[in-house]
């Protein structure tokens, strides 16, 4: 055959026929490595996998530019309610044209479908599987489906540089991954401030795109060892071309920086989590900067724009950092009941943020170089404009900070004696050099909905009270949307209200006065597993299943039968209840009716107080049936109480036909879960 007609030497065919092995001789060094250099020509298939990179990011762009008219939509509703609340229209939450009624039964078809989330139980599967929401999976199985079509459409090259295109396709794609993963790590970037979505809730895309990234990379890996192996050349190729090397080392980081993302491993010690992801990721930028061919140099766009990223984001933390701690900071640290720390910073800095806001919370002494996300729970108006955080205990920092309060005998002195958390004296307690970062988030404006429902367990409510106390303090000023709040919080012992009693107080003043309906719901469980999902599930078995260890004559908890004929009298459990008989009495006692049942108590008069966890359905339903425009919910704890109630809304917006002619009012959810 006359293989000049159709080829050139080193190259593919210049005539679009197939190149096949047709008349070379393996045996010979110089045809052998010709062809080899012909397989791999990527004169054309750069040019479409450089097209697929950039048609998988109009894909991107396409996402974020719907995910940033969502966000102004969103805005602009939540402007328009203030303005006709202020004006005091009547139902400033509801839709009022055609327009905002379309609007409204599309955004409710679209919860409802991606609102839910369902969670493994039991096992292996349900200890370390995160199932995040339907919306999330839909939206990475479009991302996965995405890729998938870009890589695979039109690619189907017959003859010896069929998996060649394939390879160089997979390599194009991958790379093009690189810039979305940094910008979904940065604190600071451009898609949450588009989309109004936070660095942590992009986390999980961030995660997902290292995947895609290592799918793709595989690929490559796959699709050019197969082309060179066809023929016998993969040992001419591993001895003569210098991007094997750094293609594996590409490989082995990224498998690593995967496997270390997981959550047991990465829940392991975060600290090391942290240190060697950073060291891993300059490591793969360099391997990567490295492998790109000579060929194809340009493709190290790819990665100078992620350089480029990472540099803005670190630019605008380091400023915003050496702004917020140029004047020191101090923390004060109590001990409280439930091994939590309330942590105080007074900062001449950071005198803005908004509920629901998270910070970086940093005290050398107590760990170097480490810093914790923790939730504001004040608002920029309570407490002195101070940042107040209330950290549960774990094994690292938390429990120092723990240790440390509780040496302050004075503390704790004060903390059996209530209203811990609106102590304004230092006296006695422990203070701290702290450095902040931050605030970060970006939780709606609650107090833009008709009905506000506030659900959390445990220290989940410094992400709810900041909500309650934000309304009561605007509802003083100029008419809000929010007719009615109902905050709902799970702990598993009674004490524990000992917390933020007093803001609760305050708010339900304030807001009484202001004509705003609040509904305060305790739920006392006994058990963390519902509260912070430690696990320790007392009331269900095991030799602590008795009874829990809460004080009965403070108040009610799951060992105390509410009695709702009397709500003033509290019966203490028969102790010698089998632990099956608590549990079914708390359980029956929740009914339909369970909404109205409870109890009342002196530790916290603003409260009704229920044994046992909460239904939601009844609790949202009875909710809901009453809405006069949007309820918005905001739920905040464990990732079982986030899915039940989260399935409960979509359920009840499903049955309710909200904004489908039965006059039914939409409902908004926004979970927060303390993790990514
Ligand atoms: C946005 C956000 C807000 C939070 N707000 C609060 C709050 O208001 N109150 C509260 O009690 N807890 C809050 N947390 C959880 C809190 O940050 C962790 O419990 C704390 O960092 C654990 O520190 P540790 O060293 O004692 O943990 P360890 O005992 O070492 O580990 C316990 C768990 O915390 C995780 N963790 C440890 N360090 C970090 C870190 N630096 N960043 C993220 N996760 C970490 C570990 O992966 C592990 O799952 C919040 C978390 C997030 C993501």
């Amino acid at each position: 055959m006359d293989m000049s007609s159709s080829m050139t030497m080193g190259g593919a065919p210049t005539d679009g026929s197939a190149l096949n092995a047709s008349g070379i001789d393996f045996s010979n060094s110089t045809q052998a490595a010709d062809f080899l250099g012909e397989i791999l020509d990527d004169t054309v298939f750069q040019v479409d996998g450089n097209a697929a990179a950039r048609h998988f990011w109009y894909g991107v762009c396409a996402v974020i530019a719907l995910a940033g008219v969502a966000n102004l939509l969103r805005r602009g509703k939540a402007v328009m309610r203030l303005r006709a609340a202020a004006a005091r229209k009547a139902r400033p939450a509801a839709p009022g044209n055609v327009i905002t009624t379309a609007l409204a039964t599309t955004t409710a078809i679209v919860r409802e479908a991606t609102y839910p989330q369902f969670l493994p139980r039991g096992g292996l599967a349900g200890r370390c599987l995160k199932v995040p929401p339907i919306g999330t999976v839909m939206l990475l199985l479009g991302y996965w489906a995405w890729v998938i079509l870009l890589e695979f459409v039109d690619n189907n090259v017959e003859g010896a540089q069929h998996f060649t295109s394939l390879g160089v396709r997979a390599a194009w794609l991958a790379v093009a991954q690189v810039p979305l993963l940094i910008l979904l790590a940065g604190k600071n970037n451009l898609i949450g401030f588009v989309s109004g979505v936070s660095y942590e809730r992009l986390n999980i895309i961030h995660r997902w795109s290292a995947r895609v990234l290592f799918f793709l990379a595989t690929l490559h890996v796959i699709f050019l060892h197969l082309s060179w192996n066809a023929y016998g050349l993969g040992p001419l190729e591993y001895s003569t071309d210098s991007c094997i090397p750094t293609g594996w080392a590409v490989y082995a980081i990224l498998i690593w920086m995967n496997i270390s993302t997981i959550a047991p491993i990465r829940n392991f010690s975060y600290e090391f989590f942290v240190v060697q992801h950073i060291l891993t990721f300059f490591g793969f930028i360099i391997a990567v900067m490295m492998h790109l061919p000579d060929t194809a140099l340009y493709s190290r766009t790819y990665i100078y724009i992620p350089i480029a990223l990472y540099l803005f984001d670190r630019i605008i933390r380091s400023g915003r950092f050496a702004w917020n701690n140029a004047r020191p900071v101090s923390a004060t640290l109590t001990a409280l009941d439930g091994d939590v720390t309330r942590v105080c910073v007074s900062s001449k800095a950071i005198k803005k943020w908004s509920p629901g806001s998270h910070v970086l919370l940093s005290i050398p002494k107590l760990g170097l170089g480490q810093s914790h996300p923790a939730t504001i729970a004040s608002t920029p108006t309570s407490h002195d404009g101070d940042l107040v955080f209330l950290l549960k205990s774990h094994k690292g920092f938390t429990s120092r900070l723990l240790k440390s309060a509780s040496t302050s005998s004075v503390s704790i002195l004060l903390a059996k004696g209530g209203s811990i958390f609106s102590q304004s004296s230092s006296v006695g307690k422990t203070k701290y050099t702290a450095l902040i970062d931050g605030p970060y988030g970006n939780t709606p404006d609650f107090a833009t909905f008709d009905t506000v429902l506030l659900i959390s367990g445990s220290t989940g409510t410094t992400f709810t009270l900041p909500i309650l106390l934000d309304i009561a303090a605007r509802a003083h000023g100029p008419r809000l949307p929010v007719r009615k709040v109902v905050f709902v919080w799970i702990i598993k012992n009674t004490s524990w209200t000992s917390w933020i009693n007093r803001e609760l107080t305050e708010a339900a003043g304030k807001l009484r006065a202001a004509g705003v309906e609040l509904e305060i719901r305790i739920y006392v469980t006994c058990d963390n597993k519902f509260t912070t999902g430690d696990g320790n599930d007392n009331i269900s078995g095991g030799p602590q299943a008795d009874c829990c260890a809460c004080d009965t004559s403070l108040g009610p908890c799951c060992c105390v039968n509410i009695d709702s004929e009397n709500e003033d009298v509290i019966r203490p459990i028969d102790k010698d209840s089998s632990p099956a008989a608590i549990s079914e009495k708390a359980t029956s006692s929740i009914t339909v009716s369970d909404s109205q049942s409870g109890t009342r108590s002196s530790i916290l008069p603003c409260a009704v107080f229920h044994s046992g966890r909460p239904d939601f359905f009844p609790l949202i339903g009875e909710i809901l049936e009453q809405a006069e425009g949007e309820t918005g919910i905001a739920v905040c704890g464990p990732m079982g109480l986030n899915a039940g109630v989260r399935g409960t809304v979509a359920r009840l917006s499903d049955m309710r036909a909200v904004h489908k002619g039965t006059g039914a009012q939409g409902v908004f959810l926004w979970g927060e879960g303390f993790g990514w």
